[in-house]
């Protein structure tokens, strides 16, 4: 078992040079496999969000953000569906992470037990989307009754009812956040579900509506559910759910970009060696889109390097530049992606070609909390402010 940052990165560079050997068999996948999600955890992985002080690796955002990013980053240039799927452990458990408050007794309670659990090795993920929100968290139709419940997680008990949609890594995970509207409240907040080892036929909460067929982050299992009575645990946290959406935001949308930026590099470094090869015989288009594709790229690790920075230093403008760097990334990843096929021509097109599949996996970060069209209603506010 890895002990510092250091070992598990160093464990993930041996996996990602194995998965890298593996990668038309990857690329082909349509659902995860859970062996490599043990292999991801025996590594250490899972325990890199969680506090020192509760047997974790996180020493503070500071210290831990960068190297973590960087990890997910190069084990995206690997195997991009395991690595979303990974890199929403630590995302959802920053909801807990990022918000300390000592004078909140049952809220440091439920932080000590999350923490406790991604120590153990249990994965987090997130079932949080419902048709027709257009990922605004706070148009949840779905509703939560209280129940009288054992659960693993300390916290009040209820059973959440309503339609959830892309529920990455579905299968893998142990536990899932997701958001309802409680009895006697007109708020939404968060709930965690128990998905561990639960059955999809409707008998015990939740039922597959639908499965994953995405065109890119194809093996994610990023299902359809619907939740009927599942139960749950509720957020601890007294208050709105505003502080800390907010406080998490830019771990959410630095995470992210870095999944992205590792496919970027990958597909860049994949394509030199190609265009190196046939330098001599590229047409003047083709160079310019070569380089163009080069700084694009360029830039979106540079705007990628500007939202680190801010979470890094605590910076009051972290929300605001890690939404600006994520949708950036995303933008840039789709013209790099593009420029690039067009670079190396028409067999890029075949689902045999690594870029087929490089280029619509990219195009998944514009689509993952907030997408464009609330990212861009967020920038807009957040401008004029
Ligand atoms: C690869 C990938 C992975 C993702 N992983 C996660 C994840 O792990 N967890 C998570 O919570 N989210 C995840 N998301 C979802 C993401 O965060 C956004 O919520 C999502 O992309 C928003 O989708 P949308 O814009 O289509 O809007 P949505 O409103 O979510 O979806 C609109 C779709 O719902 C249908 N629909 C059904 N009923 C209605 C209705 N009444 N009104 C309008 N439309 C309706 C529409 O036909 C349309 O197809 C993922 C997205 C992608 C692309």
């Amino acid at each position: 078992m890895a002990v510092t940052t250091a070992d598990v990165s160093h464990a993930i560079d041996g996996i990602a040079a194995r998965w890298r050997a593996d990668r038309p068999q990857r690329q082909a996948r349509r659902h995860l496999d859970r062996a490599d999600f043990d292999v991801l955890r025996d590594a250490g992985l899972l325990r890199l969000v969680a506090p020192v002080e509760d047997g974790g690796l996180w020493q503070g955002a500071a210290s831990t953000f960068r190297p973590m990013c960087g990890i997910y980053r190069r084990l995206a240039s690997a195997d991009p569906s395991v690595a979303l799927v990974s890199a929403m452990h630590p995302a959802v458990v920053a909801f807990w992470l990022a918000s300390p408050d000592p004078a909140q007794p049952a809220w440091e309670e439920q932080r000590r037990a999350v923490f406790a659990s991604a120590v153990a090795g249990e994965q987090w993920g997130t079932i949080t989307s419902e048709p027709g929100s257009g990922g605004d968290i706070a148009r949840t139709r779905a509703v939560a009754k209280a129940i009288a419940a054992e659960h693993v997680l300390v916290g009040s008990s209820y059973a959440v009812t309503g339609d959830k949609h892309f529920g990455s890594g579905l299968g893998v995970t142990d536990h899932m956040i997701t958001t309802a509207v409680p009895d006697g409240s007109s708020d939404p907040t968060i709930f965690v579900l128990d998905v561990r080892d639960r059955p999809w036929d409707g008998s015990a909460g939740l039922e597959l509506v639908a499965e994953w067929d995405g065109m890119g982050m194809a093996a994610t299992q990023s299902h359809a559910m619907r939740l009927e009575g599942a139960p749950a645990v509720r957020l601890a946290w007294g208050g709105g759910l505003d502080p800390i959406t907010r406080a998490a935001g830019p771990y959410l949308a630095t995470l992210f970009s870095a999944v992205v930026l590792g496919i970027l590099d990958e597909a860049i470094a994949v394509a030199r060696e190609q265009v190196r090869r046939k330098a001599d015989q590229l047409r003047a288009y083709e160079r310019v889109e070569w380089v163009r594709a080069e700084q694009d790229h360029w830039v979106a690790a540079q705007a990628h390097e500007g939202a680190l920075r801010s979470v890094e230093g605590g910076l009051p403008t972290a929300s605001h530049d890690a939404l600006r760097a994520k949708q950036a990334v995303a933008d840039l990843a789709e013209q790099t992606l593009l420029r690039l096929t067009r670079v190396l021509g028409g067999g890029t097109f075949s689902q045999r070609s690594p870029f087929a599949h490089w280029f619509e996996d990219v195009r998944a970060l514009g689509f993952l909390r907030p997408p464009w069209g609330l990212a861009t209603d967020t920038l807009f506010a957040l401008s004029i402010d």
